[in-house]
């Protein structure tokens, strides 16, 4: 389940006057609390929204009394509420009721405070809004001229209800909620406006009060004329619901978020969904808003559904993520070259290819010589020490062929380690030909010699498991293995596992049984 975030609770409720609950988007919640805030003296301004026919478009006008809010439902037309409350700030008089979709409750709250408006904020759980394009597209795939349209309704006719379209000449056109072709029409994401597509906020809970619809069994099966899901998300939003019920103008009762949950699952959830898949929701926007490819899949019904079809495909069969590997597979590659070509002329000496990480670091190059098809895993120190506290040393860092060192591992030298051929090493290994000498205790130990009981050799086909360490003058024959965590201060021989800290031989391989034995303890 989604992460929990809290308003200070969850109801369910409707408007007790019949019209009103009936031509409101759910029970009628919002438009009342904006009628009871502006009657009531509370507020003097607030925002409607008004069918402009000429344009073909809702407006957002402002308004000063409870009479001229428009009970208008839900307006699903892309509309800047901070755009349209910006641009008229100096006609806000005494303070001003706001409805508007989560992502612009923030700004619009905030700009407000700076200029000292007192504001009563109402915002819904959003799914996303179309831009008006959209809307005259439906009219298109409807047969009907945008030039013929009077007026018309997204939601407001009881429970889902559904959109409503007034013709020139008294005709009528009506379409459920959530049918054809509006269904194919908001899927393609073709009319959703960009913010949208990355969205995600469920609702808002800086809002007052936050509508929803109750997506829910029991009042899809039963209710046909409308209840509101709402979240009271502040001590203001509380008293005006409050103040409502005491008028008999609602009717409420409690709720929980598991039933929120249920209600609005694909809006909580799409915060998860788009960390999951931004960098492929990135490409694939960015694919389809090329405009050939636009006007060729919007043309009409059947081509918006080709087009979905494509979509899901390519988001099944991860496609796109496999145009994403292979792309940062090509780049990888092409950095390996050019750290490779670098490399190449500052080392000691190398065989051929070999492979670097990024994050490498070889303070002294030329004392490092790598094998063929050596790989050094990324943030590795090759850690050659030339001259330490007034010493000269000739340190010799050797990598044979097809060795394979993790992600940060230390080797340093100022001595020689060599590895052999094939050599595997997991992360964090440490590998050291010398140490800090600490005898003298009257001066700090930074200042003091670098000590050396001789050189590292490490021969062919041994794996050095994760953070083991090897020391000073150790030599470890071939094929043998060194547990995780192991700290190795005496030679090895050839075919043995040692394990611990100092590291003991555990197992060695018997050339006569062709097994590998356990060693006891001694
Ligand atoms: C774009 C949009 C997307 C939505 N998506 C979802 C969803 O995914 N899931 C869900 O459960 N509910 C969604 N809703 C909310 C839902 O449709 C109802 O608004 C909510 O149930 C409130 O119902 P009501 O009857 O109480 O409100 P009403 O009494 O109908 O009042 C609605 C209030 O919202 C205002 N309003 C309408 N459209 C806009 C707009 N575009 N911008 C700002 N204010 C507006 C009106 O002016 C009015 O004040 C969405 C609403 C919108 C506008
Ligand atoms: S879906 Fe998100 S970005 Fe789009 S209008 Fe709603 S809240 Fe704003």
């Amino acid at each position: 389940m989604a992460e929990q975030r809290k308003p200070l609770g969850y109801f369910i409720g409707h408007v007790n006057d019949s019209e009103h609950r009936y031509k409101a988007s759910s029970g009628g919640i919002g438009t009342m609390l904006q009628k009871h805030l502006l009657s009531t003296g509370q507020y003097g301004t607030s925002i409607t929204f008004q069918f402009n026919a000429k344009r073909c478009m809702y407006e957002a006008k402002l308004i000063h009394t409870a009479e001229e809010v428009n009970i208008c439902g839900s307006i699903y037309q892309d509309i800047n509420i901070a755009q349209f409350v910006r641009d008229h700030i100096r006609e806000i008089s005494n303070g001003i009721v706001v409805s508007c979709p989560p992502c612009q409750v923030t700004a619009i709250r905030n700009m407000l405070n700076k200029e000292g408006i007192p504001c009563f904020i109402i915002s819904f759980c959003c799914s996303g809004q179309t831009t008006i394009e959209g809307t005259w597209k439906y009219y298109e795939l409807l047969g009907i001229k945008k030039e013929d349209v009077v007026n018309m309704q997204y939601r407001g006719n009881g429970w889902p209800s559904g959109i409503q379209i007034w013709l020139k000449g008294g005709g009528k056109v009506y379409r459920d909620n959530w049918t054809q072709p509006w269904v194919t029409l908001h899927s393609t994401n073709f009319y959703k406006p960009k913010r949208c597509h990355y969205c995600t906020f469920d609702t808002s809970y800086t809002s007052d009060i936050s509508l929803a619809d109750p997506w829910l069994k029991d009042y899809l099966d039963k209710d046909k004329i409308g209840n509101t899901l709402f979240l009271i998300n502040t001590g203001k939003g509380q008293e005006t619901i409050s103040s409502l019920s005491q008028k008999g103008q609602i009717v409420y009762k409690q709720t929980d978020f598991n039933s929120y949950y249920a209600a609005q699952r694909p809006n909580i959830e799409k915060k998860n969904i788009r960390l999951r898949q931004n960098t492929k929701l990135e490409l694939l926007t960015k694919t389809f808003e090329k405009p050939h490819i636009n006007s060729f899949f919007t043309k009409d019904l059947r081509r918006m559904q080709l087009f979905i079809k494509i979509r899901q495909r390519l988001q099944q069969k991860s496609i796109i993520n496999h145009i994403y590997n292979l792309v940062m597979g090509i780049i990888q590659r092409i950095k390996n070259k050019c750290r490779f070509l670098v490399l190449s002329h500052k080392l000691g000496g190398h065989d051929g290819n070999f492979n670097i990480c990024s994050g490498v670091v070889a303070n002294n190059p030329e004392c490092v010589f790598l094998g063929k098809n050596v790989c050094i895993g990324s943030n590795t120190f090759l850690n050659t020490v030339t001259f330490y506290k007034g010493t000269h040393y000739n340190p010799v860092i050797k990598i044979g062929e097809g060795t394979s060192i993790g992600k940060y591992c230390t080797l340093s030298s100022i001595n020689r380690v060599e590895i052999g051929k094939h050599v595997l090493f997991a992360g964090q290994v440490h590998i050291t030909d010398h140490s800090h000498g600490y005898e003298d205790i009257n001066r700090p130990i930074t200042p003091q010699k670098l000590i050396t009981k001789g050189p590292v050799e490490i021969e062919d086909d041994c794996w050095l498991g994760y953070g083991c360490e090897i020391l000073s003058g150790v030599h470890i024959g071939k094929h043998c293995v060194v547990a995780a965590r192991a700290v190795v201060t005496k030679d090895v021989p050839a075919y043995s596992i040692v394990a611990g800290n100092p590291a003991r031989i555990v197992k060695q391989y018997n050339f006569d049984t062709k097994q590998w034995e356990p060693v006891k303890r001694q």
